[in-house]
């Protein structure tokens, strides 16, 4: 049985777990608390892969005093080596006498065997089964084991009538200032980045992360080029500037210049990857593919609209962000969100099937899944 009182430890383990948020690639964000007799002897969190488990580090700093106490975590302990021992052995180690976990591991190979593993060796476990955190605390660790792709999140700063632009492809800044330092916060808790060819070419963006009041971490940047367009002096392309800069264009061209392109990107640092196309675009599925192999479970796709209309055209996208500044852009010629043909019925329309909205500066916020 858990009580409010479970419920309370578990929020602690769970707001330690987001101290690491978009730092644990690939593993998950886990948080733990040791309470005895009412008083919290030990408590961590993962901070990074190939770094201890936050049930290891919580035991520990318990010791002697884990004894008879509860172990409260945010996910089921694993039992499988991977760059660490597995933590269940710890636990059983440790002489904690229940364990009370908020939800089960979503990889299908830990899936409940944690708790199963506790249960048969005399342990009480307690799973709260919470569906999902507030934050949406490791849905893109969910969405990466389970589909084998990273969780993808459009963000956009759209004017109200839904246009990213201009007609002459003019904007910014669109959002208001606080939107776009939430957009930094965005960046964060991912780990990549990915806009298109023409955007580089507009904006020259470096797509590195500046969250406020918290350190810069290096972020994949990986950009959309077909044609090998990107500027030998991108911003995006100077030395210690940010993250590894992937470069995606397609594997058969017939254009001579493109190998040479691909050379000259290759030595200003850039990893080009040459992907196969589907419908004369690049296949988007492969670019995840790639992504995945990478490790990235979290990707923020930026646009422009080309590339917003490739993910959404492409059923790609898991999560959308967007910002909504209170001005109206008009005109057939104006960049909108989601060019193409579009879909004929309401009933085909693209659907969130969960939303919430907040106010940012002047802009409104919505977040919606698909
Ligand atoms: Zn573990």
């Amino acid at each position: 049985m858990i009580d409010t009182r479970d419920l309370a430890y578990l929020d602690m383990a769970e707001a330690l777990a987001v101290k690491a948020l978009g730092a644990t690639r690939p593993n998950p964000h886990v948080g733990a608390v040791v309470v005895r007799d009412g008083r919290i002897v030990g408590s961590g969190f993962h901070a990074a892969a190939g770094k201890p488990h936050a049930e290891i580090i919580a035991l520990q700093e318990a010791g002697d005093q884990a004894r008879r106490a509860t172990l409260y975590l945010s996910l089921e302990p694993c039992i499988h080596w991977g760059r660490t021992p597995p933590c269940c052995e710890s636990v059983l180690a440790s002489g904690v006498r229940r364990v009370v976990v908020a939800n089960l591991d979503p990889n299908p190979a830990i899936h409940g065997r944690g708790v199963r593993n506790l249960r048969r060796a005399g342990i009480a476990v307690d799973v709260a089964g919470r569906p999902e955190r507030k934050s949406g605390l490791n849905e893109m660790h969910a969405a990466y084991i389970v589909n084998g792709r990273p969780f993808v999140t459009l963000k956009a700063a759209l004017s109200a009538d839904g246009k990213l632009a201009t007609r002459t492809g003019e904007a910014r800044w669109v959002s208001s200032p606080e939107a776009r330092e939430y957009a930094h916060f965005l960046r964060s808790e991912n780990d990549a980045i990915l806009v298109g060819a023409g955007t580089v070419a507009a904006d020259d963006p470096r797509l590195t992360v500046r969250p406020p009041g918290r350190k810069g971490k290096p972020i994949h940047r990986a950009i959309l080029d077909p044609k090998l367009q990107l500027p030998a002096g991108a911003r995006l392309l100077e030395k210690n500037c940010g993250g590894p800069v992937l470069v995606y264009t397609r594997s058969a061209s017939g254009d001579s210049g493109h190998g040479r392109r691909m050379m000259r990107l290759r030595g200003l640092g850039a990893e080009v990857v040459p992907v196969p196309e589907n419908r004369g675009r690049l296949d988007l599925r492969r670019v995840l593919a790639d992504l995945a192999r990478r490790e990235i479970a979290g990707l923020l796709v930026e646009g422009g609209g080309r590339t917003a209309s490739a993910f959404l055209s492409s059923g790609l996208v898991d999560k959308a962000v967007f910002m909504i500044a209170p001005l109206l852009i008009g005109g057939p010629g104006a960049v909108g969100l989601w060019e193409g043909a579009g879909t004929s019925r309401l009933s085909e329309a693209l659907r969130f099937v969960k939303s919430s909205a907040f106010r940012l500066g002047g802009d409104l916020v919505v977040e919606g899944y698909f």
